[in-house]
C-alpha cells in the first residue's frame, strides 16, 4: 500500500497529546511539531543526495548534500507541521495550497494556490487530517499541475476512506502518518481522531 504509518514510542506520546480534549493551543502546537520531525525523518529516508568531496580536519572524504525539497502547506492545518519542516531542512522552499472543505458535501473548494518550481524537487505535502481525501488529492494535483513528480505527504492522522481515495486518484504517491484511524462519522470528522486540527491549532471554534 502506500501508507506507512510510524511506529515509535515519541510520535505515540505527542499523538496522545493532540488527541487529548484538554490540550490547550500552545500545547497542541508544541506537540504538533514535535510529532512532525518524527514524519520529516520518516518521510525522507528516501531523499536523493549528491556527493561531494570534503575536507574534514583528518583527511579528504566523501560528503553528501540534499537536493532541491520542497514543502506544501495545505492551509491551514498544515501550517502547524511547517516550522518542523523548516528547523530540519532550513534551505527548504515553501508551496501554499488553499482548500476549504464544504461541511456537508466534505468537497473541496480551492481558494489559494502558490507555489515554488516543483520540476525535479523532492516534494513534502503536509496536511494532518486524511480524512475523505478530497483536500489532499486535489493538493495532490495541484502539486502535479506544477511539475511534481515525487510526492510524499505527511499526515498526522489517516482515515481508511482518505488512504484509499489517495490510491485510487494517486497511487504514485506516499503517505506517511502518526497514527491510522478507525472511521469517519457523518460530519466527516476522523474518530477517534483529534477534532479539528486547524481549530485545535489556532484556538478558534
Ligand atoms: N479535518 C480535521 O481537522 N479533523 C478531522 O477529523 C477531519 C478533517
Amino acid at each position: 500500500m502506500n501508507l506507512t504509518v510510524i511506529d515509535h514510542p515519541l510520535a505515540r506520546h505527542y499523538i496522545s497529546i493532540l488527541r487529548d480534549k484538554t490540550t490547550e493551543p500552545e500545547a497542541f502546537r508544541s506537540a504538533a511539531r514535535r510529532l512532525t520531525y518524527a514524519l520529516v525523518m520518516e518521510a525522507t529516508g528516501r531523499l536523493p543526495l549528491a556527493k561531494t568531496e570534503i575536507e574534514s580536519p583528518l583527511e579528504r572524504t566523501t560528503g553528501y548534500e540534499l537536493g532541491n525539497v520542497v514543502a506544501v502547506a495545505v492551509l491551514r492545518a498544515g501550517l502547524g507541521m511547517l516550522d518542523a519542516v523548516l528547523d530540519l531542512i532550513p534551505q527548504v522552499k515553501v508551496g501554499f495550497a488553499g482548500v476549504q472543505r464544504n461541511e456537508e458535501t466534505a468537497l473541496p473548494i480551492e481558494y489559494y494556490a502558490k507555489m515554488p518550481d516543483l520540476e525535479d524537487a523532492s516534494v513534502l505535502i503536509l496536511e494532518p487530517m486524511l480524512a475523505t481525501g478530497g483536500s489532499l488529492s486535489w493538493a495532490v494535483g495541484k502539486a502535479k499541475e506544477f511539475g511534481a513528480t515525487d510526492i510524499t505527504c505527511l499526515c498526522v492522522v489517516t482515515a481508511p476512506d482518505g488512504v484509499t481515495r489517495m490510491y485510487e486518484d494517486h497511487p504514485d504517491v506516499r503517505i506517511v502518518a502518526a497514527a491510522h484511524d478507525r472511521e469517519l462519522n457523518d460530519h466527516f470528522y476522523i474518530v477517534p481522531g483529534l477534532g479539528d486540527m486547524g481549530d485545535r491549532l489556532f484556538g478558534t471554534l
